[in-house]
């Protein structure tokens, strides 16, 4: 993948208001996973490029934290109309470079608007509280201050959305901002960047640097960065996390996933069968939501199955800019490649195909990476492919016999990002929301994604951290709690 000279369209850095070249020797190809086309270079910055950006941001910081909350939400006002005005383009982007079709990545773009939308609210939502006479004539408040320069690193499955989790609520608390993008899909916050130069957001405000571990390893060495989040597979999770807290640094990290579903019989079978097969087979399996395990509990069992592997056989799988097409491909050869090697792990281990999508072959999208959906029957309880995050479009199904067994599946898993449950009984939901232990719950819902004023949680090994992204919690993580006790002598008063 690495080449020694670029070709056209070399992409570079956004720092302190500019495109700057990378002074990297190290390149790699952006390539449509779709048609296998290459569509860029991506400079995989190093220390020297980070610093520029780190210093970049430090300078702009004093400026921008004494502007006015009010006026540092103004650009974000003309960032949601540019947003608008440009989804199309912006979508289309999202599937050239990452796969996923137009429909599903004007969605993704919807969800970073609604974070925008959230974030100009931070005059009201940044407020401290205070209490007069907390003892005879003294006064105490809490105010919150904006931390300094932070960094957002964000992985390849959503390469408009998440970076919303973050810079919004990073800019208006005050803060100054600093991105590094999935070095396998900079095109769409390239393009996002530029429109964020037509905002009026003062130099250094924002900055992006693309890159793989070396700048994402300087960006949380860097003394001057004070606060680091983080999006992808749990053992980077892990790794920025313990890193950036030898450093004494703040740090959320949202890791990878293996959710599950609970079908009970009572459920409506066909909206289950739509929503599930919409939650395991969009975007090709490759969401941090995406079902993965369905445990299926008495007559559900069979009834489930027939009704999910007659609509997954029925999707329709090519390039997600053609019409009508309802799954792209998965990002890479190698991820390809990996998915397949898991569904025959499955297999070896006992699991029944009933549903193969190994060598799909898409007619004049020969050279394109893709899977079409699989599902796995009687996979066994515990073996690789139920533990395992396989991040494509892979359903495995599982019995049990009533809810205990089903919740102990989810118990033994080593993650907890999302679970949900379908049926029409209002207590078996009740049950499931008290005792299920993932940090996103479903009831007859596929894909829980928390609107921007939630948090976005996860729990067990899809979470590192106590703040999440999104939300009350982004104000927190944002900004630094001050407290202040006053006390001024009655004299000094009596003298005006
Ligand atoms: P990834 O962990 O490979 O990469 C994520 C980011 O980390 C990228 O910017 C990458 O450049 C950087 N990175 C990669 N290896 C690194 C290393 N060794 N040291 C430092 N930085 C490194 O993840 P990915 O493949 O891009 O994304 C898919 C994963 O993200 C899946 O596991 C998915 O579940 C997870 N994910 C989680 C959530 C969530 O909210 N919990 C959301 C989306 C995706």
């Amino acid at each position: 993948m690495s080449v020694a000279a670029p070709p056209a369209n070399k992409l570079t850095n956004f720092i302190n208001g500019q495109w700057v070249e990378s002074q990297t020797s190290e390149w790699r190809d952006v390539v449509n996973p779709a048609t296998g086309e290459l569509l860029a270079s991506v400079p995989l910055a190093d220390a020297a490029d980070v610093n520029k950006a780190v210093e970049a941001a430090a300078a702009a910081f004093p400026e921008w934290r004494r502007t006015p909350p009010e006026d540092r939400i103004q650009p974000l006002f003309k960032l949601k109309t540019l947003l608008e005005e440009h989804i199309d383009d912006i979508a289309r982007l999202i599937t050239l470079e990452n796969g996923k079709t137009f429909v599903e990545g004007k969605a993704e773009m919807r969800r970073a608007i609604e974070n925008v939308e959230v974030a100009c609210g931070i005059p009201m939502m940044m407020q401290g509280y205070n209490l007069e006479d907390v003892a005879r004539g003294i006064d105490e408040m809490m105010i919150r201050q904006p931390l300094g320069v932070v960094a957002a690193i964000v992985p390849f499955n959503f390469p408009g959305m998440i970076a919303f989790w973050y810079l919004p609520y990073a800019i208006a608390t005050g803060n100054t901002f600093i991105l590094k993008p999935s070095e396998r899909v900079p095109l769409t916050m390239r393009y996002v960047y530029e429109l964020l130069e037509k905002t009026g957001l003062p130099k250094g405000v924002v900055n992006l640097v693309n890159g793989g571990k070396a700048a994402v390893d300087a960006l949380i060495d860097h003394p001057k960065v004070r606060a680091i989040s983080f999006v992808g597979s749990t053992p980077v999770a892990r790794y920025i996390y313990s890193r950036s807290a030898q450093q004494g640094k703040r740090c959320q990290c949202q890791g990878g996933a293996k959710n599950h579903v609970i079908v009970l019989p009572d459920a409506d079978m066909p909206m289950a069968t739509q929503i599930i097969s919409d939650s395991a087979f969009g975007c090709a399996g490759q969401r941090c939501l995406a079902v993965s395990v369905a445990v299926t509990i008495g007559e559900a069992q069979k009834t489930f199955r027939d009704s999910i592997a007659d609509a997954a056989s029925k999707l329709r799988v090519g390039n997600g800019l053609e019409d009508g097409v309802q799954m792209g491909p998965v990002i890479s050869p190698q991820s390809k490649e990996r998915v397949e090697s898991l569904i025959g792990v499955g297999e070896k281990q006992g699991a029944k195909v009933l549903l193969d999508g190994r060598n799909a072959k898409i007619p004049k999208n020969e050279r394109g990476n893709f899977v079409k959906p699989t599902i796995l029957d009687d996979v066994p309880a515990t073996s690789e492919i139920t533990d395992t995050e396989i991040f494509g479009p892979v359903l495995s199904l599982v019995h049990a016999d009533n809810m205990d067994e089903a919740l102990a599946f989810l118990e033994r898993s080593a993650y907890g990002n999302q679970a949900s449950l379908f049926t029409s009984s209002g207590s078996a939901a009740r049950r499931f929301r008290y005792e299920a232990p993932a940090g996103n719950i479903g009831i007859n819902i596929g894909v829980a994604a928390p609107m921007a004023y939630f948090p976005f949680s996860g729990w067990k090994n899809s979470f590192f951290g106590d703040l999440h992204g999104q939300g009350r919690d982004a104000i927190e993580f944002y900004t630094d709690k001050k407290v202040v006790v006053e006390r001024w002598a009655k004299e000094h008063s009596r003298k005006f």
